[in-house]
């Protein structure tokens, strides 16, 4: 038993188990137009991994037979995928809700701005990546370039409906070793800075920690800050976060098929525990919720201070011990 699972047994009583699924996580691929300092999957111009067709089609057999589900697309570049407008279509089609995570930076070159009209007209959710609404910080975690082409495209966005009739949230990751600071103080100054400097709206800022893993885990170990980042996480263990903690509503489907409790899990090539399903092709509904998650020492950045998630902060409470069925 690992540390992480010690904590949670001290806190819960038992190990860290899924319960109903409501979110399918679909990774796309690797290639994306950027390569962030802090991209816990190394993901860039230089990656060709892309989900294959066979898994693509598997996605969508998949969806068929279940209903109300929010399949949450990223990548990479998920704009990069030759059929990401296809499978979107057909998620839709099946009555399904979908997510797609952009960096905003694809949305302006002229091979991809018109997905913004299709996301609009499909109404896809978007969250957009913005690490911060200064400059100097975008420019050092993503480069030179990227703060005027993401202002841009959240202008573009605006005036399709993102950010009134259409869900737009952003979402901030801390631009080195420390946790994110309040998600709603954080999301006031956001609003306040973007439209007062641009005519920005948004729905909601998400605040995301940075996971001791990837590019920023090399970072921190070129710094001689990976420990006490790692430490900080540890001594900063919250078990009101446990039980909205996204491995225990979601499954994630890798590029490659492989089934993941997270993508976090997916980056450090941990797969699901047991005899949950391993792959695409072998999904038993049954067997994913319910699973025992896997986890390790990386699962700290998830519960730390008010939590993170792919949805952001987590801040469930005191209650949230009394829901643990575990
Ligand atoms: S953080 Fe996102 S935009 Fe940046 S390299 Fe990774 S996948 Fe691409
Ligand atoms: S890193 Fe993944 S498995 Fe670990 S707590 Fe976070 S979401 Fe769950």
């Amino acid at each position: 038993m690992n540390s992480f699972d010690h904590a949670v047994k001290a806190s819960t009583g038992g190990p860290l188990h899924a319960g109903e699924i409501t979110t399918v996580q679909l990774n796309l691929g690797l290639k994306c137009n950027m390569s962030c300092r802090h991209c816990h999957l190394e993901a860039g111009p230089g990656r060709e991994e892309i989900m294959a067709d066979e898994v693509v089609d598997g996605v969508i057999s998949l969806a068929s037979k279940r209903k109300g589900l929010l399949f949450d697309i990223t990548g990479g570049a998920p704009e990069l995928h030759p059929r990401l407008m296809e499978l979107i279509t057909a998620l839709k089609s099946l009555g399904h809700r979908v997510q797609v995570r952009t960096n905003l930076t694809i949305l302006t070159s002229p091979d991809y701005i018109h997905l913004i009209k299709f996301y609009s007209e499909n109404d896809v959710n978007l969250v957009a990546s913005l690490p911060c609404y200064l400059e100097a910080n975008i420019t050092a975690q993503r480069g030179e370039g990227a703060y005027d082409a993401s202002i841009s495209a959240l202008q573009s966005l605006n005036d399709s409906g993102y950010g009134e009739r259409l869900p737009l949230n952003l979402v901030y990751n801390p631009g080195g070793p420390f946790l994110p600071p309040s998600q709603s103080a954080l999301e006031e100054a956001y609003k306040s800075e973007l439209f007062e400097r641009f005519g920005i709206t948004f729905t909601s800022l998400l605040t995301i920690t940075n996971m001791p893993i990837g590019r920023f885990m090399e970072e921190l170990e070129s710094t001689g800050e990976a420990a006490s980042y790692k430490k900080l996480l540890v001594d900063s263990f919250n078990p009101r976060n446990i039980d909205a903690l996204m491995c225990r509503h979601q499954i994630c489907i890798n590029w490659d098929g492989a089934l993941r409790d997270c993508d976090f899990n997916h980056a450090l090539s941990i797969p699901t525990s047991g005899d949950a399903p391993k792959h695409i092709s072998e999904v038993d509904w049954k067997k994913i919720e319910g699973r025992k998650i896997s986890t390790g020492e990386h699962c700290f950045g998830c519960t730390a201070g008010s939590g993170s998630s792919c949805a952001g902060a987590l801040d469930t409470g005191d209650e949230s011990l009394k829901a643990l069925a575990i």
